[in-house]
């Protein structure tokens, strides 16, 4: 160890070489305001336009207002980083999981929407769960009625179907897992964290087959929570690793 570190000693000063053929990065355009969307964002609603989902939900003053059955996105999506502002009805009604509820779903994957201001619920149903699957690091909700902003970082799953020969599924392989991490209000909540498949209401979490791309949803579970500047960038599935094309030097 020692002698290692007198060869260390030696290159101080040089300059180290990965030896990787790193890829320049494109260049995105940040928005004036953070959290608004950047150069390269697909926008999903920016207060007026619903032309990204599969139908309706009634627009008041600018926002999107929970309607009747959940949204889905036309375009399907792999991982992402998902920006959107949300704000549970001013006029509270309901407790525990009738409050407030929508919530933003990665496929079969649930981010819940909730007001939990003041309002008791079981800790991995709570908003900012991965529902039934973890409570948030922290409760940092604002009060119902005010905005909020999520911000989330999606890893598709990496799943292999096997299928027989009447196209019928016969199992289920998760290569990788899905992973999510959430920021609510600009405060970390859910770090990286495993998901253990879809998030069921009454059973417990499994992978279910489905494609690396899915559409994203809100969800209807019949309370007025309102959105607002909803954007996702494309990201890989896993940060790039390329091979060296020589090995690490100093220069
Ligand atoms: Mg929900």
């Amino acid at each position: 160890m020692i002698a290692l570190l007198g060869l260390t000693a030696a290159f101080a000063g040089s300059d180290w070489k990965s030896g990787i053929p790193w890829k320049k990065p494109f260049v995105v355009t940040p928005a004036e305001k953070v959290g608004n969307p950047p150069s390269d964002a697909v926008i999903l609603f920016d207060g007026k336009d619903m032309s990204a989902w599969d139908h309706e939900w009634v627009i008041e003053n600018g926002d999107l207002v929970v309607g009747k059955k959940d949204l889905f996105t036309k375009q399907k999506f792999g991982s992402v980083q998902l920006h959107l502002e949300f704000a549970t009805p001013a006029e509270v009604k309901g407790s525990g999981q009738g409050r407030g509820n929508s919530g933003v779903f990665f496929g079969n994957y649930e981010v819940q929407i909730l007001d939990s201001y003041e309002n008791e619920t079981y800790p991995d149903g709570q908003c900012a769960s991965i529902y039934k699957q973890t409570p948030p690091l922290v409760n940092v909700c604002r009060k119902p009625g005010e905005w909020q902003t999520y911000d989330i970082v999606y890893n598709c799953p990496e799943l292999n179907i096997e299928k027989d020969e009447s196209g019928k599924v016969q199992s289920v392989q998760v290569l990788r897992p899905a992973y999510i991490t959430v920021f609510q209000n600009g405060v970390l909540v859910v770090n990286h964290h495993e998901i253990k498949g879809s998030t069921f209401y009454n059973r417990p979490p499994a992978y279910e087959p489905h494609e690396a791309k899915v559409p994203i949803k809100l969800q209807d579970h019949g309370n007025k929570t309102r959105f607002r500047n909803i954007w996702v960038r494309e990201i890989p599935d896993v940060n790039p690793m390329p091979q060296p094309v020589k090995a690490a030097y100093y220069e």
